[in-house]
């Protein structure tokens, strides 16, 4: 009697940098029958990654390159699970799946919403974010506008390569909280605070206080981590500056929870895809 081959597990190409990445990594790692490549871009020194599969550090090469990767390295399907306001990322994953035919996700948490009390101001883009800021003027302690011209303390939690984009604003002062210490061109009244979240609505409040914060930027990034900025200042009464999220590639399915992206995955037809196409076809 012969004994039916065990089909080769489907190999899943995981494009991570988030928190909703690694905790994918980790639910599917249970799953029989999934082999998971993590992928990071290696912007971060010490970067957290999940502990339980195969880690992959770097860029492609755009598009081309990644549908290169995927041919190569014979991926069967492809989750996008990279930060919301990773475009570049985002576009050539859907390009590339396109190209290739290898079946695409994005994973996409949902973005934050306005709550009784806060002051938002949204805005399309950074260079929007930066725009705003050279044109804010503290208000007065009893609420109304201050002096025209008088510089304003903004706290910039966009991450620390957008921090060029202030780096001509002479008039304000920045306090820039970032995982690792920026480089490049900065601008020339900035305090830099090295953290990593999840950060709290105390340590966020007494934060704000300390440095007598006008306005908090931010990017509309969703989640838990970093939200507490959030209620801190609505609870002081603070502007928020919230740039709006680059719209996803159009035609990608996605989903806005990690549950979501692993019943996709396991739900996907077991009929070969692009890897075992390829075994197919060598065989
Ligand atoms: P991006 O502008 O969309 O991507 C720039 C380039 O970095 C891509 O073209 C690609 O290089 C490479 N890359 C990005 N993500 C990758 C991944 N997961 N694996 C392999 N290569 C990747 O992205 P970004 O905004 O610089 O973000 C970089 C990474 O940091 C992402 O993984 C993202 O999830 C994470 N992150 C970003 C933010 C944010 O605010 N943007 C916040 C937290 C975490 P090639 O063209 O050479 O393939």
């Amino acid at each position: 009697m012969t004994v039916p081959a065990r089909p080769a597990p489907r190999r899943v190409l995981l494009l991570g940098g988030t928190g909703e990445g690694r905790r994918l990594a980790v639910t599917l790692a249970a799953e029989a029958g999934l082999d998971i490549v993590y992928s990071l871009a290696g912007r971060v020194r010490d970067p957290q990654v999940p502990p339980s599969c195969r880690v992959r550090i770097g860029g492609f090469g755009g598009p081309a390159g990644l549908a290169d990767h995927l041919r190569a390295e014979r991926i069967d399907a492809m989750v996008d699970a990279t930060h919301p306001f990773a475009a570049r990322m985002s576009a050539a994953a859907a390009a590339a799946a396109a190209a290739t035919g290898v079946p695409l996700l994005i994973l996409n948490r949902p973005g934050w919403h306005e709550r009784p009390g806060d002051d938002w101001r949204r805005v399309p883009s950074l260079p929007a974010a930066a725009d705003l800021v050279d044109r804010f003027t503290p208000a007065r302690p009893d609420g109304n506008d201050g002096e025209p011209g008088q510089a304003p303390r903004v706290f910039l939690t966009t991450g620390r390569t957008d921090l060029a984009l202030f780096a001509d604003q002479h008039r304000p002062w920045f306090l820039a909280r970032c995982v690792d210490p920026p480089t490049g061109t900065l601008p020339p009244r900035l305090t830099v605070i090295l953290a990593r979240g999840p950060f709290d609505v105390a340590g966020e409040t007494e934060l704000l206080r300390r440095h007598a914060i006008d306005a908090v930027v931010t990017k509309d990034s969703g989640g838990t981590m970093t939200a507490a900025k959030l209620t801190a200042a609505r609870d002081l009464g603070l502007p928020v500056i919230m740039v709006d999220r680059p719209s996803t590639p159009p035609g990608v399915p996605l989903v806005t929870g990690v549950e979501a992206a692993a019943h996709w995955l396991t739900a996907l037809p077991t009929e070969p895809t692009n890897g075992f196409a390829a075994l197919l076809e060598s065989s």
